[in-house]
């Protein structure tokens, strides 16, 4: 089920070892390098996103499964929005996904700003080898000759100033003699091309702003476009995947790696970027930014609020590394904008989790059982596995009493067809306990169910000889009232009612779920009482719930729903 699922990605991969492509590369010390080199490369501006791990469990996998490398590099070229806390958060969540960077030829974790002595010089090198000019221009009068996807662009007046007059110019924009946005640094290539990414483009530009790496060394900071060809080329990187946004881009990804192996910086073969499309999740939003409005607006208890998409909200949530994993290979790599649908998601979470969570009871809404005919000072021990396909993993055990608690659900005066739960006169099984026969109820003055009467057949005992006499429809879940853990227990739902909340320019707030999130006090089996942070439980009947990272404690469980045990949503 987790094998690899091809995709166009792996065909083009193995075509390439086919053919040797990449078979003879070494690096300076004349060592081998791996075929396959990938690389993910965030910036460092914000909280990773469900559509990253998409992203990472592509890379990382890619690397895993051909034997190769995958990078981990911060693409921190952008100095105002990035900082060391997005950094920290993001190697915590690459590592909690199961991947990491390091292999017998060293540890690939890397800053593009680390680059930025060679990004320069490479920079020179395109002025002098007349690749590159220094254009003065205002950006209005910039943006204004730049043309229109009907029209062609006005080569700028500076275009062809002499490149002495370019270089110098460069070097004082560098030694910060100018003010942001003065001057700029463009690529030389047409001003008429039909790929308006291909006008011109800027290389270089003067942002006199501290960075969170580099301090205050630079004013002049590299686009992204020139940049991460640099970037990929530096570390060896064969196989350059990015979102199909980029597609436009990629004329000048090649221009700028074949202009600096001409000059001899790089070696043939070249990276080669390949796009793919970017993952759309149905109830869910992946624009960091949007994210952010959730978090700031506090329509969210934070980043890491269960509802959100991101990794550190999904992991609170109770999902695990092997699902997202499950989840990603599953929801395929295509070269198509597509929606995936969240219940790939939560299938992938149950899949994973149904083999290996541990059961255990939990009433939810409870309603009062009383035994009427059960000895008031009694309690039995009873006994149910820890997992039903496991019977290695052993039993648990929690005792019955004269009061349960059971769900509200599970009681109605007068039943309708097919309802096989307690009613006045019916007999149902108390799962891993007797069998009841159920009499009367209790109303408060509202005419509102406050206990249920039944008496219990002593012989009944499920595991005992006498229970195989019992025949009953109906199963119930329950706790003693005398014994149990009281809990908070949230049941979390999705965040958003619209399948596309923010599609077509739509208001994305306008469809937050206002249910998704409801705190409830619930009474589990008592030995949930030293339940682990992280734990992952399948409370019978209800779902899959973790017992929360952050605020539940052994002796006092906080517990998440991550999940329900089947789909329900709509139903
Ligand atoms: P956002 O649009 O949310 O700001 P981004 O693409 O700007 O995200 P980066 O930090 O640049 O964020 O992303 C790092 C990597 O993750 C990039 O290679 C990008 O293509 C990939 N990525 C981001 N979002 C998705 C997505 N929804 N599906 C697949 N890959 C994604
Ligand atoms: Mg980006
Ligand atoms: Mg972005």
């Amino acid at each position: 089920d987790t094998a690899a699922i091809s995709n166009f990605i792996r065909g083009m991969i193995d075509a390439d070892l086919a053919s040797g492509k990449y078979a003879k590369r070494t690096d300076p010390n004349g060592h081998p390098l791996p075929t396959v080199v990938t690389r993910f490369p965030p910036e460092p501006n914000g909280y990773l996103h469900i559509g990253h791990a998409k992203s990472i469990c592509l890379n990382f996998g890619l690397a895993r499964d051909y034997g190769g490398r995958c990078t981990m590099r911060f693409d921190d070229t952008n100095p105002t929005k990035e900082e060391q806390e997005y950094v920290d958060t993001i190697i915590d969540a690459v590592e909690w996904l199961g991947f990491n960077w390091k292999d017998p030829g060293g540890d690939h974790l890397y800053f593009a700003s680390d680059y930025f002595d060679q990004m320069y010089h490479m920079a020179e090198y395109l002025i002098t080898s007349g690749n590159a000019y220094v254009d003065s221009q205002s950006a209005e009068e910039m943006a204004k000759n730049r043309g229109n996807f009907t029209e062609p662009g006005k080569n700028s007046p500076y275009r062809d100033r002499p490149t002495e007059e370019s270089l110098n110019l460069f070097r004082r924009m560098r030694a910060g003699e100018f003010k942001d946005g003065e001057h700029i640094l463009r690529a030389r290539i047409d001003m008429a091309s039909p790929n308006m990414n291909m006008r011109d483009p800027a290389i270089y530009r003067i942002r006199h702003a501290h960075h969170h790496r580099t301090g205050d060394k630079w004013c002049i900071y590299p686009m992204y476009d020139y940049a991460h060809p640099i970037e990929d080329a530096i570390e060896y990187v064969t196989h350059s995947l990015c979102t199909l946004e980029f597609q436009d881009h990629r004329p000048f990804y090649d221009w700028v790696l074949n202009k600096l192996a001409d000059g001899g910086f790089f070696k043939r073969p070249l990276p080669e970027q390949t796009e793919f499309a970017r993952l759309n999740l149905t109830y869910a939003i992946t624009s960091k930014r949007k994210l952010l409005q959730l978090v700031e607006e506090k329509i969210v208890d934070g980043w890491d609020d269960p509802r959100m998409p991101t990794i550190v909200g999904i992991r609170r949530r109770g999902y695990t590394p092997e699902a997202i994993q499950l989840f990603c290979e599953r929801s395929g790599v295509s070269k198509a904008d597509s929606w995936i649908d969240m219940s790939t998601l939560e299938g992938a979470l149950r899949d994973d989790l149904d083999p290996k969570a541990p059961r255990a009871i939990a009433v939810l809404k409870p309603l009062k059982l009383i035994i009427d005919n059960f000895p008031e000072t009694l309690t039995e021990d009873c006994t149910a596995p820890i997992h039903p396909h496991h019977p290695e993993r052993g039993h648990r055990s929690f005792p019955i009493s004269k009061e349960l608690w059971i769900e509200e659900e599970d009681f109605i005066e007068v039943p309708s067809k097919g309802y096989f739960r307690l009613f006045p006169g019916n007999k149902v099984r108390l799962r891993y306990g007797y069998v009841v026969e159920c009499t009367t109820c209790d109303k408060d003055e509202n005419g509102k169910v406050i206990a249920v009467h039944c008496n219990y057949f002593p012989d009944s005992k499920s595991g005992s000889e006498g229970s195989a006499n019992y025949k009953t429809k109906g199963v119930i879940t329950w706790v003693s009232a005398k014994h149990n853990v009281e809990a908070e227990v949230r049941l979390y739902d999705r965040l958003f009612t619209d399948p596309h909340p923010d599609a077509g320019g739509k208001d994305f707030k306008a469809t937050i779920n206002p249910n998704a999130k409801e705190t409830i006090t619930a009474y589990l089996e008592q030995g949930m009482k030293t339940a682990h942070a992280d734990e992952k439980y399948q409370f019978e009947r209800h779902g899959y719930f973790v017992a929360d990272r952050v605020d539940s404690k052994p002796g006092k469980p906080v517990f998440n729903r991550a999940v329900t045990l089947k789909d329900s949503w709509g139903k």
